[in-house]
């Protein structure tokens, strides 16, 4: 029951993905704060942030230390234009970043979030492949189930099903691979014919689409929103060498990979091995204190662009935004100072092990993850590819069964996302998956009576 007397929300506040039949029907409650790995509502509950708001409070709630850095930048300097001037803070940030960043990875376009991030990156692909003379080479190639964001060129080559029904695409700019989730393979199939296909997928794609064509591959890491799907050992270094191969770049998305969540600031190289030609990041860039987003370009691809006279004519009013900066830099050395980074690293066996200690749930077909990420996915009838009816509403269930516990996870149709704050410690990673095993239990029971 809602506790707070207005119903702004729904009078209001037209929230990301709103259902058209629920708008202005819901009955949530107001988040009033947060502290730690903790947020507290209007109807007086302390819950567990198990997917740290958005994949992005690294740091956790409350934090006096970034709202002081964000506060003092503010009084000092609040904005400036990044077009033709900079702000001191924001070039500290680019620099801090780059330093970590693989390889020749040097150049930080600031964005606004991961939309414009994955956005920039495209347009970036494409204006350097109009000045190398090849204005044909545009298509991008990108994954089922992938997520890059919200904008017109990010949706475009979103592969969620579900997300592609209602609205425009730039169709004539992606192309699509299979599902790379080795739960999917075929009957008898090994992980490692399994990974041959899904190379062989792209390979066969950029040659049948042309490699005069195609520009770019996209891909997270792990494809985050999709249902944490943690593609084959040896897929992205595999990917990699295919792409330049064929002259096709590289660009990976580390919007939630970035910063800590598996364990590294990027899990590109550390992690996978791999040095992308662009890094696109956000979310846990500024701890989630305040949007930021980066693409992060390789000093090879602006290097074949000097001396031709052109500009790169894309940019927002908000790049390298000063008080973003400030936040982002002071998250990035509570970070290292915490050891978080060492953290996540120690205490992933952990997570991962008492995730997967979930597929033992009947309804359980399949727990998956890496460093502080997981997915847990459920079915009516153990089925792992047809969605019964009834699957849908098992996600919303368990979460329903896990906020009454204290803990809320990320229902996402059948299957629930935990990526909590890095901050979260033994104990209370085995109390989130304590609460979440009671959580699936119940809600089988439920939709089983
Ligand atoms: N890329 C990935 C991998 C994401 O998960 C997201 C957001 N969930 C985005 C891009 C888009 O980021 P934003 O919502 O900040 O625009």
């Amino acid at each position: 029951m809602t506790a707070h007397n207005t119903n702004w929300d729904n009078e209001h506040f037209f929230h990301p993905w709103e259902g058209m039949e629920t708008l202005g029907q819901n009955d949530r409650a107001y988040i009033e704060g947060g502290e730690g790995i903790y947020v507290r509502n209007d109807r007086g509950e302390r819950l567990m942030d198990g997917p740290a708001g958005m994949w992005c409070v690294q740091v956790g709630y409350g934090r006096e230390e970034i709202a002081d850095a964000m506060a003092d930048q503010a009084r000092q300097l609040a904005y400036f234009s990044p077009f033709n001037n900079t702000s001191s803070i924001s070039t500290r940030f680019a620099h801090e970043i780059a330093r970590r960043a693989p390889g020749d990875l040097n150049n930080v376009f600031f964005t606004t979030g991961g939309s414009t991030a994955v956005d920039t990156a495209i347009r970036f692909v494409h204006f350097r492949n109009n000045l190398m003379g090849r204005p044909e080479k545009k298509i991008i190639i990108s994954r089922q189930k992938a997520y890059h964001g919200s904008t017109y060129l990010a949706a475009s080559v979103s592969g969620k099903e579900r997300d592609r029904l209602w609205l425009d695409k730039a169709d004539h700019l992606s192309h699509f691979l299979p599902n790379v989730n080795p739960l999917h393979r075929s009957d008898g199939q090994s992980i490692d014919a399994f990974l041959d296909e899904k190379i062989a997928d792209l390979e066969n794609a950029i040659l049948t689409l042309g490699a005069d064509k195609v520009a770019a591959f996209i891909a997270e890491p792990i494809l985050a929103s999709g249902g944490v799907i943690v593609p084959p050992k040896g897929y992205h270094k595999r990917c990699l060498e295919v792409c330049h191969r064929h002259d096709v770049l590289y660009i990976s998305d580390e919007v939630v990979t970035a910063f800590g969540r598996l364990g590294h600031w990027f899990a590109s190289e550390d992690v996978f091995g791999i040095q992308p030609d662009i890094i696109t990041c956000a979310k846990g860039m500024t701890s989630g204190y305040v949007p930021m987003g980066a693409a992060i370009v390789s000093d090879r691809l602006i290097a074949d662009l000097t001396g031709m006279g052109a500009t790169f004519s894309n940019g927002y009013t908000y790049s390298g935004h000063p008080v973003s900066a400030a936040a982002g830099l002071k998250s990035m050395e509570i970070i290292e100072r915490d050891g978080l980074l060492e953290h996540v690293q120690a205490l992933s066996p952990l997570f991962q092990e008492r995730l997967s200690s979930l597929q033992d749930i009947d309804i359980v077909v399949d727990t998956r993850g890496m460093g502080f990420m997981g997915c847990v996915e459920c079915s009516a009838d153990g089925s792992k590819d047809a969605l019964l009816d009834q699957d849908y509403a098992i996600g919303a269930l368990i979460d329903e069964e896990c906020q009454k516990r204290g803990l809320l996870v990320r229902p996402l149709i059948n299957m629930c996302v935990t990526s909590p704050p890095l901050i979260m410690s033994a104990d209370q990673i085995n109390q989130m998956f304590d609460i979440l095993e009671t959580g699936i239990k119940t809600a089988a029971d439920r939709r089983g009576a």
